[in-house]
């Protein structure tokens, strides 16, 4: 059995400030066209594969991002 990462950004809290697309050693996040609720260009995962460091949620300083572990 292995285990999935999940990562959840939330989009309606990212202010879309980037921090998170720099730091990713993966290239797995970026900026959406899309606006918020609250007219920012929020964050959305891309294909490429998260690895579960934690970066992104460790320097986004509005807590948007969770990562948890799932079960297969
Ligand atoms: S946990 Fe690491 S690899 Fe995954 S999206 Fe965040 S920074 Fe990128
Ligand atoms: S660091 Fe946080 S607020 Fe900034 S773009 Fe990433 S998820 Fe959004």
């Amino acid at each position: 059995m292995g285990k999935r990462i999940i990562l959840k950004v939330n989009k309606n809290i990212c202010k879309g400030c980037g921090l998170c697309v720099e730091v990713c050693p993966q290239k797995t996040l970026r900026i959406s066209k899309m606006f918020n609720r609250f007219g920012y260009h929020f964050v959305e995962t891309s294909e490429n594969d998260c690895k579960g460091c934690k970066r992104c949620t460790i320097i986004c300083p509005d807590a948007a991002i969770e990562i948890f572990l799932e079960e297969d």
